[in-house]
């Protein structure tokens, strides 16, 4: 390609409103531009990244037995009504009417209308497993679209559905997703890691996010220094304390004590002067199992995915002031175990504390001199978010936080959709079942935008080479020279007859404001082409991954930059 006739638009500034550097540069190198909130048009140069993820995606898809389908990305709104999302998807679901006044929506996900596609012409045993996939845009109305590709609105998503008739089956196909997820991202030159993440219902270790390193990430990512585990925030465990409870020997009794118009654990923390490892922290919950008290150490932070999974509630929110009055007795901020009357779910942060300090569901006043087995009784587990330095629960290593970008999901469904929406196969005995599902999501946007936030510099981005959107830059740094424009159109030819995909820089410019886009646009290769190596017979190659450039002989160039680009 030649640049001159290119539409490539590179700009020298970032607009205010890009926030990460993935955003920043994909803009500045022309690849995307913003038509409206998480809305974009993908200029010549970010669709030919695209592609490349696409191409990735497919193969690998393709070579784990999958195949390829193309679903409306206009549903019908009774799909949703069969399988119960209509009503709860939310916002993010973008609904509208056709002209006749029917209910339709985009498709942020597409589990019922692949569903209604099995469903129609699937009957026996024998037409499973099936795993069925596309590469389709998506439609979410995100409450907070940011950070370009990353988080849009409309974005393309690799979604892939399989069916099976045994958990067995499911399962192995869940295990080959695993493998090839693994593939693809390695493929991608992304460095990621596969973490366990919330299965809500169905349990066992079959959902994981695949999370690419990055410090911009909006995920956390929990792993162990010494062992393999990896999981999300919301689901990492923590090894409980080893349960050896302090003699109660000695121990005062409990006592209430003024606290005026102190609510948090630092405001009592600090008033009473105690240190919030000894205040026992108090939330009043209502869930779809009735209203509950969840308690934790005062430095701790309950881990709302973890409570709400023991609880097994389907809803499940903060209590509202009113109901905590009315379940306590008091305002918000003196709640407290001792004498509450619904269930107290506590982590094992609180069960061998000693002269804790908690509400006295009263106004303005705090019980002390609390030892939760003695004054209040309640179930123990592990409630709490995972912090820095915190226990494996697997072995005894130590828990570490890192910052990722989930590109990947992949999720044992089981039956939740088929059950709903009638999507059952006859066994081999001739029983009517519902069939077992999994699905497997990649966001190929926001891969490409994750690829630039691992593989930048000041000066722009890094491509890895599968992902780049041409292999080879030429510069020829006097376009005006008839021997350096011959060269380098013949070292064009030359790699384009290989099969690489070459930028020219034809553009009448200063070689600095050239040089200054190829660093930017991070195309793997640069090849500098001028009147003084010339002379010598050679032409300058430089990486740009790598600092200083090298001088190679014009008849080696092509040799030179197969090495490079294959290794
Ligand atoms: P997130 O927690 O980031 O919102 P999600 O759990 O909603 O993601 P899934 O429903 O599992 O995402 O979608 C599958 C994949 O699609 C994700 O792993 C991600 O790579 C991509 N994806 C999801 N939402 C967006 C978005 N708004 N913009 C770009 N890609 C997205
Ligand atoms: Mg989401």
């Amino acid at each position: 390609m030649y640049l001159k006739k290119m539409f490539l638009p590179t700009l020298k500034e970032a607009p205010a409103d890009a926030e990460v550097a993935s955003h920043r540069l994909m803009m500045r190198a022309g690849m995307i531009r913003k038509v409206a909130a998480g809305v974009y048009n993908l200029l010549p140069l970010g669709l030919r990244v695209i592609h490349k993820v696409e191409r990735i995606v497919r193969e690998e898809m393709t070579g784990a037995g999958a195949q390829e389908v193309a679903m409306p990305m206009v549903l019908p709104a009774e799909l949703w009504k069969e399988s119960g999302r209509w009503d709860i998807y939310g916002k993010e679901l973008l609904r509208l009417k056709d002209r006749h006044e029917r209910e339709f929506c985009l498709g942020p996900t597409h589990e019922e209308a692949i569903t209604d596609m099995v469903r129609r012409d699937v009957r026996s045993y024998r037409q499973l497993p099936l795993n069925l996939y596309q590469i389709q845009t998506k439609f979410r109305d995100e409450i907070r679209p940011r950070f370009g590709l990353m988080r849009g609105r409309e974005f393309i998503m690799k979604d892939a559905y399989s069916f099976h008739a045994t958990d067995e089956s499911a399962e192995e196909e869940y295990r080959n997703m695993y493998g090839t997820y693994s593939r693809i991202f390695e493929r991608c030159g992304l460095y990621f890691r596969a973490v366990e993440a919330e299965t809500g219902p169905i349990g066992g270790s079959f959902s994981h996010e695949f999370m690419v390193l990055a410090d911009t990430g909006e995920d956390s990512i929990v792993s162990c220094n010494t062992c393999s585990y990896a999981a999300n925030i919301e689901r990492a465990g923590i090894r409980p304390p080893d349960g050896a409870s302090l003699p109660l020997t000695g121990a005062k009794g409990i006592e209430k004590v003024s606290t005026p118009g102190m609510k948090t654990v630092e405001e009592v923390s600090g008033f009473l002067n105690v240190p919030p490892e000894r205040l026992i922290k108090t939330l009043i919950y209502r869930t779809g199992k009735g209203v509950i008290a969840a308690l934790v150490r005062g430095d701790f932070d309950i881990n709302e995915a973890k409570l709400k999974r023991v609880l097994g509630a389907d809803t499940f929110a903060l209590a509202d002031e009113k109901t905590v009055k009315e379940m306590t007795g008091a305002d918000v901020g003196f709640a407290g175990p001792v004498g509450l009357k619904i269930p107290v779910y506590a982590d094992f942060s609180v069960r061998d504390m000693r002269d804790g300090v908690t509400g006295a569901n009263e106004k303005d006043a705090h019980i002390i001199n609390v030892i939760p087995q003695r004054d209040f009784s309640a179930g123990y587990g592990d409630l709490r978010k995972a912090r820095q330095g915190d226990p494996c629960p697997r072995c005894a290593g130590a828990l570490e936080i890192k910052k990722g970008i989930e590109v990947g999901h992949i999720f044992k469904l089981g039956t939740k959709y088929s059950e709903a929406m009638g999507a059952t196969f006859l066994d081999e005995k001739g029983v009517e079942r519902p069939v077992i599902m999994g699905c497997y999501g990649i966001g190929i946007g926001r891969c490409a935008a994750a690829a630039v936030e691992q593989n930048h510099d000041e000066n722009g981005i890094i491509w890895p080479i599968p992902l780049a959107p041409f292999h080879c830059h030429i510069v020829p740094v006097n376009v005006n020279d008839k021997d350096t424009m011959k060269a380098a159109e013949q070292i064009y030819s030359s790699l384009t007859a290989k099969g690489y995909e070459v930028l020219l820089d034809d553009r009448d410019e200063r070689a600095g404001v050239k040089f200054k886009d190829a660093d930017l646009i991070g195309v793997p290769v640069r090849i500098t082409v001028s009147s003084k190596t010339l002379k010598q017979g050679s032409v300058e190659i430089k990486e740009r991954s790598k600092e200083g450039a090298r001088l190679v002989r014009i008849e080696d160039t092509v040799k030179d930059v197969g090495t490079l680009l294959e290794g």
